[in-house]
């Protein structure tokens, strides 16, 4: 088990806490902060407790000087500095004498946040390659270190991995609860247990399928990924999406899990992605000029009739071209019908995270991990450095 905030004393305690503010922004508007959100139940313990709360986040990714003028946390300070009700400090610098300044002068439960961890990028990627001084030095400006930024555990960063191997180390709320959430559909999950996949590629759910077959009952394989498949059971997919270097994959997988995944049986189609006209049709009768663009009416209902009976659901990809509308009907009867579902039911991947928030079925969901890439990770059964670096209990 991981130490986490609360093994702490955290009072007069200088203690950094890695957060994930890498909000939406178009220019310096945040378009979400739910991200920031997020953050509060950890930044606001570490203010009860008397801390004085040093916080670091990346935005985006800075490769130029010129990404600096867009990609500052500077409108993050103000927008944090409004939902805490509280003043924030806020350090244009990443290093040096002012910066240090600041922290020397805080009180108790002041916080300040330090600039974008990957401005420090432009010094031969000092952040992301996890520069071993850079690390050191941000670790020598706190006692804790607390990394509750669960969107790059799967990295290992200065800001994460670099201070937690030179500090004291816990992981926040958000951490806690991603890590307890997995740990039940991972590890002690209802049967039968559900395994719902869709998304562009293959490729990047190998990982996943291998870490899940055996532990799973059903595989239930939508979106692009599942015209691989299908070309790999000896049928036409036309021009839908395919992964040649792929094909063996699936073959060995049908072969050795023939009743447990479940392909389409009909596909939404159309001649190109702007064409108005589309047909639906079974899986056996796609043209060489069609385009399977989402799961049909009867994939759909097949789909349901395994989900009926599952106990839990773990969900990853989208089922169809989903920033089409039309096609993202899909997924949108899918997730209807799990509303009347009786299981438990938690959403891996930034795409369908967002699939989901974005049309209003948050409250179907146990959980929705805030993780993208990390969340695959954890799925894919690997482990993430920016928690293992954590110190154990
Ligand atoms: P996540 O980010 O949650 O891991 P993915 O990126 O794997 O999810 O899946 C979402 C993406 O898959 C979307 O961009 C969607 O357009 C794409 N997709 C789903 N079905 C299809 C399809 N039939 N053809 C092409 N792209 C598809
Ligand atoms: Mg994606």
């Amino acid at each position: 088990m991981k130490k986490t905030i609360q093994d702490f004393d955290l009072n007069n305690k200088k203690v950094i806490i890695r957060v994930d503010f890498n909000v939406p922004l178009k220019g310096k508007k945040i378009l979400n902060d739910n991200r920031i959100k997020q953050s509060l139940e950890t930044i606001n313990y570490a203010i009860e407790h008397n801390a004085k709360v040093i916080l670091l986040s990346h935005l985006g990714r800075i490769k130029t000087e010129a990404d600096k003028k867009n990609k500052s946390l500077a409108p993050v300070s103000k927008r944090l500095s409004k939902l805490l009700n509280k003043k924030v400090i806020f350090s244009k610098d990443t290093r040096g004498e002012k910066l240090e300044n600041k922290i020397n002068k805080m009180k108790n439960k002041d916080v300040l946040l330090i600039e974008n961890t990957r401005f420090e990028d432009l010094n031969d990627k000092a952040e992301s390659k996890n520069n071993e001084e850079l690390g050191k030095y941000w670790a020598s400006l706190g006692d804790i270190f607390i990394n509750d930024a669960f969107a790059t555990s799967h990295r290992s960063h200065a800001s994460n991995v670099g201070i937690a191997i030179n500090l004291e180390s816990g992981i926040g709320f958000l951490i806690e609860k991603e890590l307890t959430k997995f740990d039940l559909v991972l590890n002690n999950p209802k049967k039968p247990t559900t395994l719902m996949l869709g998304g562009a590629k293959v490729g990047d759910k190998i990982g996943l399928i291998e870490n899940l077959i055996d532990k799973v009952d059903y595989v239930l394989i939508g979106g692009g990924m599942a015209y691989t498949f299908i070309k790999a059971s000896g049928l036409s997919i036309g021009k839908s999406l395919l992964e040649e270097e792929k094909i063996d994959f699936c073959k060995k997988i049908l072969e050795d899990y023939p009743d447990k995944i479940i392909l389409p049986i009909d596909s939404v189609l159309a001649k190109d992605l702007k064409s108005k006209v589309t047909k639906e049709v079974f899986i056996n009768e796609i043209e060489e000029d069609d385009m399977a663009l989402d799961i049909g009416y009867k994939t759909y209902k097949l789909f349901k009739e395994h989900l009926e009976i599952s106990k839990t659901v773990i969900w990853n990809g989208t089922l169809g071209m989903t920033e089409i509308d039309k096609y993202a009907v899909g997924s949108i009867k899918v997730c209807e019908a799990l509303k009347n579902i009786e299981a438990y039911k938690l959403v891996g991947g930034g795409d369908t995270a967002g699939f989901v928030i974005n049309n209003n079925y948050e409250d179907i969901f146990d959980h929705i991990s805030t993780g993208g890439g990390a969340s695959l990770e954890l799925l894919s059964g690997s482990k993430l450095p920016g928690i293992e670096s954590i110190d154990e209990k």
